[in-house]
C-alpha cells in the first residue's frame, strides 16, 4: 500500500534499498543488488565475471534450466560436469577430473584442450537448497583462473559451514520466484563482496543510465533488469516471515525423514557442515520402475509429486554440449521423486 500510496511502484523507489540492505544483511554479503528475476541476476553476474562470447562455462547436468540459459544469453557454451551424491550439487571430484584431464593455461586463462575454448567460470547450483562443497569448488577453480558464481536461486536461508550460500564465489544469485523460499512475485538479487562490481551490476540492471536529474545519456547497452519497488515492498515483508518459514520447512523435512524411514524409503536429508532450507523435499528410490509407482500412486491420490528435472543434455538446445561421464546424474534422473514442500501455516 504504501508503494501504490507514494506512486513509486516501478522501477524507481526505497522499498528497493531496503529489501537489498536487508538481504545483505542477512546473508553476509557485502552488496546485494535487486534484479526482476533469477535468470536476470545469473545473467548479469555471468557478464561481470567477463564472460564473453565463445567462452565456456562449467555447470552440472541437474539444474533447472535457468542455469544454462543465461550462460547462452552470453553467447558461452555450457560444459556439464557430474553431481555428488551427498550433496546432488556439483560435484568437486568431478570437476577436478574435467579441468585435470581437459584444460591448459594459456596467457592466464584456462583453455578446453578439444574444444580450442576459453573456460571462464564455474556455476555451481545448490540443489533443492543443500548446499554444495563450496570450499573445494572455489579452490579448484582458483588453480585455473575460473570464477565461481553461485546459482544460490534455491537456498536462501542455507548455510555451509555456518556462511550463507552464494557469498563464497565472485558472485551469487538468489530467485525470489513464487515457488522458492520467499516470493516477491518475480525477482532476483546478485550477492557479491565487490563494491565495484556491485556498483556496475546495479548500472547495467538499470539501462546503463547515467545518474542525472533530467539527461538521459546511458553510456553502453544495458539491461532493463531492476526490481520493481512494487515488488521489493513484498520481498522486506516477506523477510519477516523467513525464520519461521525456515522452522516450519525444517520441520516437515524431520517428519518426512520419521515417516519415509519407517517404509524403508531414502529421504534426503541434509549434507555434512551444512545448514539447509529444505527448500524442495526429496526421496531416492531404489530403482525407476519403483520412481514410476510411486509416482502413479501419489498423483493419483492427489499428492501432487513429481520427477527431477530432465537433465540438460537431453534438451534440444543443450544435446551437443561438452559434458564429462556423469553416472551420478543418470542415476539420480532415475531415482529422485520430489514431494510436497510448502509451508503449512500453523
Ligand atoms: C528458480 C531458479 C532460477 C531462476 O530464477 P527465476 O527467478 O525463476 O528467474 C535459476 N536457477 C535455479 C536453480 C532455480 O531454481
Amino acid at each position: 500500500l504504501d508503494t501504490i500510496r507514494s506512486t513509486f511502484v516501478s522501477s524507481v523507489g526505497e522499498y528497493v534499498n531496503e529489501f537489498e540492505r536487508k538481504i545483505a544483511k542477512y546473508t553476509g554479503a557485502k552488496f546485494a543488488v535487486a534484479t526482476v528475476n533469477g535468470t536476470s541476476a545469473l545473467h548479469t553476474a555471468l557478464l561481470l565475471s567477463g564472460v564473453k562470447e565463445g567462452d565456456e562455462v562449467i555447470t552440472q547436468l541437474l539444474t533447472f534450466v535457468a542455469t544454462c540459459n543465461a550462460i547462452k544469453y552470453c553467447g558461452a557454451e555450457p560444459v556439464f560436469v557430474d553431481i555428488s551424491l551427498k550433496t546432488l550439487g556439483m560435484s568437486p571430484e568431478s570437476l577436478k577430473e574435467f579441468l585435470d584431464k581437459n584444460a591448459e593455461e594459456r596467457n592466464g586463462y584456462a583453455y578446453n584442450k578439444i574444444t580450442g575454448r576459453r573456460i571462464k567460470a564455474c556455476v555451481p547450483m545448490h540443489t533443492f537448497g543443500h548446499p554444495v562443497e563450496i570450499d573445494k569448488i572455489i579452490e579448484i577453480c582458483s588453480e585455473y583462473n575460473i570464477d565461481v558464481i553461485e546459482d544460490a536461486a534455491e537456498s536462501l536461508g542455507s548455510f555451509y559451514k555456518n556462511k550463507h550460500t552464494g557469498t563464497f564465489g565472485k558472485f551469487g544469485v538468489l530467485s525470489f520466484n513464487g515457488n522458492k523460499i520467499i516470493t516477491t512475485g518475480g525477482g532476483g538479487m546478485i550477492l557479491t563482496n565487490d563494491e565495484e562490481l556491485a556498483k556496475k551490476a546495479k548500472h547495467i540492471t538499470t539501462t546503463a543510465k547515467v545518474p542525472h536529474p533530467y539527461e538521459y545519456f546511458h553510456d553502453e547497452i544495458g539491461y532493463n533488469y531492476r526490481m520493481p519497488n512494487i515488488n521489493a515492498a513484498l520481498g522486506v515483508a516477506q523477510l519477516e516471515q523467513l525464520e519461521n518459514f525456515l522452522k516450519i520447512k525444517r520441520k516437515i523435512a524431520q517428519e518426512y525423514k520419521i515417516f519415509f524411514d519407517k517404509k524403508g524409503i531414502n529421504f534426503f536429508t541434509e549434507p555434512e557442515n551444512s545448514y539447509s532450507n529444505y527448500w524442495l523435499n526429496a526421496v531416492i528410490l531404489d530403482n525407476k520402475k519403483q520412481r514410476d509407482e510411486f509416482l502413479e500412486i501419489t498423483n493419483k491420490n492427489g499428492i501432487q509429486t513429481r520427477p527431477v528435472w530432465t537433465l540438460m543434455y537431453k534438451l534440444p538446445m543443450y544435446k551437443n554440449c561438452f559434458k564429462t561421464d556423469t553416472p551420478n546424474a543418470e542415476y539420480i534422473e532415475e531415482r529422485v521423486v520430489n514431494i510436497p514442500s510448502g509451508v503449512i501455516y500453523e
